[in-house]
């Protein structure tokens, strides 16, 4: 008979399989799918996952947790083997205490609020949408209590954030995000008003089929390869694995503003070489899957902004985008492009933000979340709260709420919690890239060259080989020997407005 951690692996390996299969019918339905299939594509899919979370949350699981907890008593803590039977023992436990009504009632919601929020974003209507809204909250609240009383949760929304992040405190959170929220304030208050930075390269024609090659050229550069990637196109871009060997990026094209195609594939091109660069002995395992989004989001934003909008860089980008370009941009250079794709210009819309008010975009979510799921604001008072945020933080007026309260699918989809990764994203690509740039010499150089093998070589090093093993905040201390901090990103900030802005007397970021 075999072990029971062998037996164990052996089912969370088909567990694997599952996904790997779900994950390529998600996959399918947002690029190759035609339109009449969404009714049969979202049976299949919804049988699949009610397949896994039965094979996973079943009473078999528990005692193979069991008896495996019991084989490794006496194994290293960190080894393997442990750090995938405590993973999967903390989501066996946390699956097992939602009843599968409850669950199966926060999915149906979640897909009829969707439907909802599309008519309501198109009219700019969230008295519409709201109601819907209020049942995903009441769905959420009793999620949260089927969770509070265990003694790694203090608040409603760490329970939230923890199918995210796992195991990262929100009191940790809002002291982070309280920090970078008043440094974002005070760098923005010091910038010129518009019209410092030349943004025509931006919106200069630039016809799909030479963004193509450009974009093939770029991820390429960066690691992907034919043998086991594609690039193909989407309407919201993603990246996802589909297995070993099996890395699926998109993205989305338009003639009159490049950085959208290059920037989003340089982007999903960074979540998969996280994905690509997991260790093949963990494949099929738990452990062998990234679990925290903000570290996800870490590779995608460090490849997109500091690799991508790079001084360094725009000396690869700005010779091929003007001979594959031609036109206007024939006369690019790198230094008009440099200051381009880093001009900031508070806007309404978060997916369209630039590196400053990103983070303002996100953390006034955070905020209003939390007062949502606590009850200290209520639905209808939220469009009001979040238009005054915003006056506040990024000093706009909002004049609908298409571009105000109701642009994110997030909420509408039952992701409350999700909000806070994409900025977590940034503060640890912030210490990663300072000390990748410590640790390897004349990466400017390298960059500047388009030779990025050394930096995904250091990452896949640092970060990519542990999968899921370690939380964030555990694989930031053993690496870097530094807890999730503000300081590196708002330095990067700082030194990058200062090159593209100033530095004019009188003024300092
Ligand atoms: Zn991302």
């Amino acid at each position: 008979m075999d072990d029971r951690l062998t037996a164990l692996k052996r089912r969370l390996g088909e567990l694997a399989d599952l996904g790997h299969a779900l994950a390529l019918a998600n996959w399918d339905q947002q690029t190759m799918m035609p339109p009449r299939g969404a009714q049969a594509r979202s049976e299949s899919i919804a049988t699949l996952t009610r397949i896994s979370h039965e094979l996973f949350v079943g009473a078999e699981t528990g005692r193979l947790i069991d008896g495996a907890e019991r084989e490794l008593r006496d194994a290293d803590p960190d080894s393997d083997d442990s750090r995938l039977v405590q993973l999967v023992r903390r989501r066996w436990e946390k699956a097992r205490r939602v009843p599968p009504e409850l669950a199966s009632d926060l999915a149906r919601a979640a897909s009829i609020a969707q439907e909802a929020w599309v008519g309501a974003r198109e009219r700019s209507d969230f008295a519409s949408f709201a109601p819907y809204l209020e049942t995903n909250l009441k769905l959420a609240r009793r999620y949260v209590e089927c969770h509070l009383g265990q003694p790694e949760f203090e608040c409603a929304y760490d329970v939230l954030l923890d199918d995210y992040e796992p195991r990262m405190p929100t009191a940790q959170l809002a002291r982070l995000f309280a920090q970078l929220r008043d440094q974002l304030v005070s760098m923005l208050g010091a910038l010129p008003r518009d019209g410092a930075v030349d943004e025509w390269p931006l919106h200069a024609r630039f016809a799909v089929e030479g963004q193509r090659r450009l974009v093939r050229e770029v991820v390429s550069m960066m690691g992907f390869d034919d043998s086991s990637w594609r690039l193909d196109d989407t309407v919201h871009p993603f990246a996802t694995r589909i297995g070993v060997g099996d890395v699926r990026i998109t993205t989305r094209w338009d003639e009159d503003y490049f950085p959208m195609a290059l920037y989003g594939a340089m982007h999903e091109c960074g979540h998969g070489l996280y994905e690509a660069g997991l260790p093949a002995a963990l494949a099929r395992l738990p452990t062998g899957a990234p679990e925290s989004l903000g570290m996800h989001e870490s590779q995608s934003r460090l490849w997109e902004n500091m690799v991508g909008r790079s001084r360094a860089f725009c000396e690869v980008l700005a010779p091929r985008i003007a001979a594959l370009a031609g036109g206007r941009l024939a006369s690019l250079d790198a230094e008009a492009l440099y200051r381009a794709v880093n001009a900031v210009r508070p806007g309404f819309i978060r997916v369209e933000a630039d590196e400053v008010t990103y983070g303002l975009h996100v953390i006034l979510r955070f905020e209003l979340e939390q007062e949502l799921i606590e009850g200290r604001l209520t639905v209808a008072e939220l469009p009001e709260a979040w238009n005054a945020r915003v006056r506040e933080y990024l000093g706009l007026e909002v004049a609908d709420d298409a571009d105000g309260v109701l642009q994110d699918v997030h909420w509408s989809a039952g992701l409350i919690g999700y909000f806070p990764t994409y900025a977590l994203g940034n503060l640890i690509a912030g210490q990663l890239w300072e000390r990748a740039c410590d640790e390897l010499p004349g990466l400017e150089d390298l960059i500047a060259a388009g030779d990025l093998a050394p930096l995904r070589e250091w990452l896949r090093e640092r970060v990519h080989r542990h999968g899921a093993k370690f939380t964030t905040g555990e694989l930031l201390e053993r690496e870097l020997g530094a807890p999730i901090q503000v300081g590196p990103f708002a330095d990067y900030l700082r030194a990058k407005l200062a090159s593209v802005y100033g530095p004019p007397a009188g003024r300092s970021f």
